[in-house]
């Protein structure tokens, strides 16, 4: 079986990360989605990296959910997998999706890249873990930093969290991944779940792969624009739905 996986927030927000939409979504009374673009950057990059500094450590002490671990058993189970996922933490990972088939196309928040320059490095490994930041910033959710905006090693530029921000392009090396995929053949099942589906390009990606026949499982609460084009609708929550669903098509 030649297996899709669309994944957006709607996963990781059973495991506490919160999404973008709601009052939730708030951080200090700031919406998120107007943080998360290039002109706040350019206003105030120490308002940015505070707000992404406090949603790293929150990931950290996140641990994946039923959907994450549902996910990754359907990729074991796959003669050909690929997870393509918009969100930016790290919990498909740790849940045991490994990287060559898993596509972050939002980027990877715990990557660090200069704002101007191609240095890039991944922050993770380097930052201390929970316990050691609690210890020395405090409560967990206290920004892990004082010093809170990076300059670039090699160019002294600042640096910016590896993400994608409304308004930017979808990273290239990422989407061409995506299409080779696409190139090597059909798909008998694609499942997007827990995103909404408002991005054109999820759309169009979910359709491209379930032609010519596959089946095309749309698990969210909510009707989105993808629901008319699904074979199958299944209105749960990702956490809920999803170990029964592959747990299903295991067997089949
Ligand atoms: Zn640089």
């Amino acid at each position: 079986m030649r297996v899709l996986v669309i994944t957006g927030a709607g996963v990781s927000a059973e495991s506490g990360i919160p999404t973008f939409r709601g009052k939730d979504g708030f951080w200090r009374n700031f919406d998120p989605a107007k943080l998360a673009t290039p002109e706040a950057f350019a206003r105030d990059p120490k308002l940015v990296w505070e707000w992404y500094h406090e949603r790293r450590q929150r990931i950290r002490n996140a641990q994946p959910n039923a959907a994450h671990q549902a996910i990754s058993k359907l990729a074991q189970h796959a003669n050909e997998f690929l997870l393509v996922t918009q969100n930016v933490d790290d919990l498909h990972a740790r849940a045991g999706i490994p990287k060559e088939k898993m596509v972050q196309i939002h980027g990877d928040i715990f990557v660090t890249k200069c704002s101007r320059c191609d240095f890039r490095r991944r922050d993770y490994e380097q930052e201390h873990p929970p316990s050691v930041a609690a210890a020395t910033y405090g409560a967990a959710g206290e920004h892990e930093q004082r010093d809170v905006v990076p300059r670039c090693p090699e160019c002294d530029a600042l640096m910016r969290p590896g993400v994608v921000w409304f308004g930017e392009q979808l990273p290239l090396n990422e989407l061409r991944r995506v299409e080779n995929y696409f190139d090597r053949g059909r798909c008998d099942l694609v499942i997007v779940a827990g995103t909404t589906a408002t991005f054109g390009y999820i759309i169009d990606w979910a359709l491209r792969a379930s032609r010519h026949g596959g089946e095309l499982i749309e698990v969210n609460p909510e009707e989105t624009p993808l629901s008319q084009f699904a074979t199958r609708l299944v209105r749960e929550p990702a956490a809920v739905a999803l170990p029964l669903l592959v747990n299903q098509l295991i067997e089949l």
